[in-house]
């Protein structure tokens, strides 16, 4: 068994929840000690038995609670050496025996879950997306890339339950207020996927892949609204031949409260 929480998702802070029962592992830590701890309660967690936080990349929405986590619960995290250097300085003093460095495309354990880092497109020093599997079943989340490849789509393939960012409506975020150079650097390849570059992924990993849960997430409050970029997404997959609810479930995370669980036995 693998089961799968979004605790939140969005520019304004990011963590999911990855295990079972005796491997419980979060993905980022970008809200604050207590709204995580708050959330893995109510999925039935109790954060002191949490055995690695892994990390996407360094930016603040990622990293907010990982000192606290570390101070507080005695979590050790999991970081590419770049991204390491990006946030030390910000979370406080912490036990450096905590720290696991790892390396893009390397494959390592924590306990019975192996989690597998990859590279992805994004402005940040060294930052990875990540796989969990066990002998059940596989999950991948994607979100803060520019662009996709085809190695992320291999990676993700074979996944059962895929997490993918649909961070902003194209639209909306040129006609909107942000600064020309923030427009930029979203639409940049080392920015955010529109909801358009999602429906495409979705596609792929329906057509080519086994996923039967896909979630997306990562919306902007500023450039998106959750309807439009569900429908988006769906009418994109329908487009192409592709049964929502039928080929495949497609479900939204939430930017300010917890999502649903998913388990895969
Ligand atoms: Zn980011
Ligand atoms: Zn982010």
């Amino acid at each position: 068994m693998i089961s799968f929480c979004s605790l939140a998702s969005g520019s304004s802070g990011n963590s999911q929840y990855i295990g079972n029962k005796t491997t419980k592992i979060l993905l980022d830590a970008g809200l604050s000690g207590k709204y995580i701890k708050a959330g893995l309660e109510g999925i039935g967690v109790d954060p002191n038995d949490l055995d690695g936080i892994v990390i996407t990349h360094e930016h603040s929405d990622h990293i907010k609670g990982i000192g606290v986590l570390m101070r507080r619960y005695g979590v050790p995290i999991y970081a590419t050496e770049g991204t390491w250097k990006g946030m030390s300085e910000k979370i406080g003093k912490i036990d450096s025996e905590k720290v696991n460095l790892i390396k893009n495309d390397e494959i390592f354990q924590i306990k019975d879950i192996q989690v597998k880092a990859y590279s992805v497109a994004h402005d940040a020093n060294d930052p990875v997306g990540y796989t969990f599997e066990n002998g059940t079943g596989k999950i991948g989340v994607i979100t803060d890339l520019g662009h996709y490849t085809e190695e992320i789509l291999t990676e993700i393939r074979s996944c059962d339950l895929v997490m993918l960012e649909a961070n902003h409506d194209v639209e909306m975020l040129q006609m909107g207020s942000y600064p020309y150079y923030l427009k930029r650097r979203i639409l940049s390849g080392v920015g955010h996927l529109s909801n358009e570059a999602s429906g495409e992924i979705a596609c792929d990993i329906v057509r080519n892949g086994k996923a039967r849960n896909i979630l997306l997430g990562h919306l902007s409050r500023e450039n998106n609204f959750p309807d439009l970029a569900y429908e988006t997404v769906k009418s994109i997959m329908e487009s192409e031949g592709i049964k929502v609810g039928n080929d495949v479930m497609l479900d939204m995370t939430y930017r300010d409260k917890i999502g649903g669980l998913y388990v895969i036995k």
